[in-house]
């Protein structure tokens, strides 16, 4: 039986296992070509049919292939019973690509937040799990749209009745991490990435010519107030051993120097990592809104958007896939942002766990024009899907599927 050079496999997961990693090897080789096509013809939030179709040809005939509206894919291999399912986002963001690669987009198009690279290791996985004699549970991919934006293809999956359709134990999701070290995995137990909420607060007031403000109601003093303000949410109402942001994105108003506006809006993101904190931000706003409001006589409206959830790794998986990233001689780090994805969305649902891999960017960062992950991304994201997938399916045997609280 092949094995790889200073790789220890716990035996609950099986002289199967190891060979799966030692075939994982090969097969991540040959999708380069593939990363470098999805590179260079990226496509944006809801746009993905194009991406869509070509990962369903790329994987074996052995797979059942199904479309879903709003271009979700999902393909499975094995025999019923509870699965395993592996995400992999599909779509790139609308950014002009400023690299100097050969296979570089040139459309407006940019996959810069290395969806390309996991589809990639996703096929090089599936393709793996594929020719596995005996397979420790079903594979269930989903391939997902629109996870960019806030119209989330997370949310139509769930929608969709999937989970239960496949009987799906548990959900898999990995993503290339620049804050870490490249060789680097995390899988946190725990809330991992916060709840990312959007506002927007538009103030109005009375208009006046700018140099008798004695007519006025001033809507641009009360944004200015406000933006001002609202900071201190976040420092004198959140206990300082946590944490939480609320940044403000945008601040219009107004069309002259010589001219007060009638009216002015600012908009922005909180992100917390605890349901309470979450509600507790929001009305704090609302408050200080409402105040600010007060005091420079004007009216105000405030729109919250809730976006995703705090994505929650759980415990349990964690760990056993911490066991066996520790097993291959791979680093492990403690890791969480408050960045959100809508992988959220199925750990809210079900038994997941986003595992973050550490990367090297030779250029940039993720959502920069420049973003060039290092040539060993594609390995790291598939090493840790499949160890993600061998480590649930061990679980599932163990316990059967769990579905948590929905927070
Ligand atoms: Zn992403």
């Amino acid at each position: 039986m092949p094995s790889l050079p200073g790789i220890i496999i716990d035996r609950p997961h099986g002289a199967e296992a190891e060979d799966a990693f030692f075939r994982l090897t090969s097969e991540v080789e040959k999708v380069t070509e593939l990363y470098r096509h999805l590179h260079a013809n990226p496509r944006v939030s809801g746009d993905e049919g194009d991406t869509l179709r070509t990962l369903m040809d790329e994987l074996p005939a052995a797979f059942e292939k199904e479309t879903l509206p709003g271009n979700v894919g999902i393909v499975r291999i094995g025999e019923a019973g509870p699965s395993v399912a592996i995400r992999a986002e599909m779509d790139a963001l609308p950014i002009l690509e400023e690299t100097d690669l050969p296979w570089a987009a040139t459309t407006g198009a940019m996959h810069a937040c290395g969806h390309d690279v996991h589809m990639a290791a996703f096929v090089a996985v599936a393709r793996t799990i594929a020719a596995m004699t005996v397979s420790p549970a079903p594979l269930v991919g989903i391939l997902q749209p629109r996870e960019e934006v806030g119209d989330s293809g997370a949310h139509d999956v769930l929608r969709a009745g999937v989970l239960d359709t496949h009987d799906i134990g548990a959900v898999i999701g990995a993503h290339l991490q620049p804050a870490l070290e490249s060789k680097a995995f995390s899988c946190t137990s725990g809330p991992v990435n916060a709840a990312a909420d959007e506002f927007k607060v538009v103030f109005a007031g009375q208009a006046s010519h700018g140099a008798y403000p004695h007519h006025s109601s001033d809507p641009l003093l009360a944004v200015s107030a406000f933006v001002v303000s609202c900071q201190q949410i976040v420092a004198r109402n959140v206990d300082p051993t946590q944490s939480a942001v609320l940044t403000v994105g945008t601040i219009k108003g107004g069309s002259s120097p010589n001219a007060i506006p009638d009216s002015a809006e600012v908009t922005g993101t909180i992100r917390t990592m605890s349901e309470e904190q979450r509600l507790m931000v929001q009305r704090r706003l609302r408050e200080v809104a409402n105040g600010i409001a007060a005091a420079h006589d004007c009216a105000v409206r405030l729109e919250i958007r809730k976006g995703e959830p705090i994505l929650r790794n759980d415990p349990e998986l964690a760990a056993e896939i911490e066991r066996l990233l520790d097993g291959q001689g791979h680093t492990l780090r403690e890791f969480r942002s408050y960045g959100s994805d809508d992988f959220a969305f199925y750990a809210s649902a079900a038994r997941a766990v986003m595992i973050f891999t550490g990367t090297e960017v030779e250029a940039g960062n993720l959502h920069s024009n420049t973003f060039t992950p290092d040539a060993g991304a594609i390995s790291r994201v598939a090493t840790a899907m499949l160890t993600g997938y061998l480590a649930a399916a061990h679980i599932l045997k163990q316990h059967g599927p769990v579905h948590p609280s929905v927070s």
